[in-house]
């Protein structure tokens, strides 16, 4: 949703990011790593601060981004993030370690679901933020919300894939899959009787889902 006017313009007032995080969005530009797009990643921010999230299960760490962007605006959070592409992980790793946030920061290398004890056993958590395959979303979702708390909150990015969820003109057939799948999820979560969920029109689209507690049923 790039070429979106308000998008352009939203994004034109976040204030540019110093030091590590502006040379991993290089490193990512230029090595075609997918990292969440900057109205989105703010959207997530904020709605961790307004949580004060304590700790995160990322699904999706790709060179660590994401998690450090997190480590910094929740500076007493604790984050575990899975990734299974390892030139990918050993890149978080080193960007982590950088930062001196591997403290607040547990990697686990693996497929996300296969690592379901391991990563869980780190938990309750008060946030899943999913950003894996595409064609898992609902998996992924099913795997690891066991491990969150009452209240707790699920997003889930790029839930509109560039807006061919609402226009149906995709490309090439894998990505008419692959639409159909998000489409087939987006639907699914929405409709979900544990679940209170939003879909926002920002970066990729990010699907905010909050757990029902015993005070909200
Ligand atoms: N959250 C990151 C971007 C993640 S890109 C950020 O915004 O900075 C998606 C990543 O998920 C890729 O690196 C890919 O290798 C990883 N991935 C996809 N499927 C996975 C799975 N089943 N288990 C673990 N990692 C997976
Ligand atoms: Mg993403």
């Amino acid at each position: 949703m790039k070429e979106d006017k308000l998008q352009k313009y939203i994004e034109s007032l976040i204030p540019p990011r110093q030091g590590i995080l502006a040379e991993m969005e290089t490193y990512a530009d230029e090595h075609r790593v997918p990292i969440m797009e900057a109205t989105g990643i703010e959207t997530m921010l904020q709605i961790l601060r307004m949580k004060q999230a304590e700790t995160i299960l990322e699904v999706g760490t790709a060179i660590g981004y994401s998690a450090l962007r997190m480590a910094f605006a929740l500076p007493k959070s604790k984050i575990v993030t899975i990734e299974r592409d390892k030139e990918r992980f050993s890149k978080a790793k080193e960007y982590i370690q950088r930062a001196e946030k591997e403290d607040q920061i547990t990697t686990v290398f693996g497929d996300a679901l296969e690592v379901v004890d391991q990563a869980g056993s780190l938990g309750p958590f008060d946030v899943l933020f999913i950003d894996a395959a595409k064609g898992q979303y609902q998996r992924f979702f099913e795997l690891y919300s066991a491990f969150l708390k009452p209240g707790g909150i699920v997003v889930t990015d790029n839930v509109l894939f560039k807006g061919l969820v609402a226009t149906q003109d995709s490309p090439t057939k894998r990505i008419q899959n692959l639409v159909k799948k998000i489409d087939h999820f987006n639907h699914w979560l929405t409709n979900h009787p544990d679940y209170d969920t939003v879909i926002l029109p920002v970066g990729d689209g990010v699907a905010i889902s909050v757990k029902r507690g015993e005070e909200n049923e």
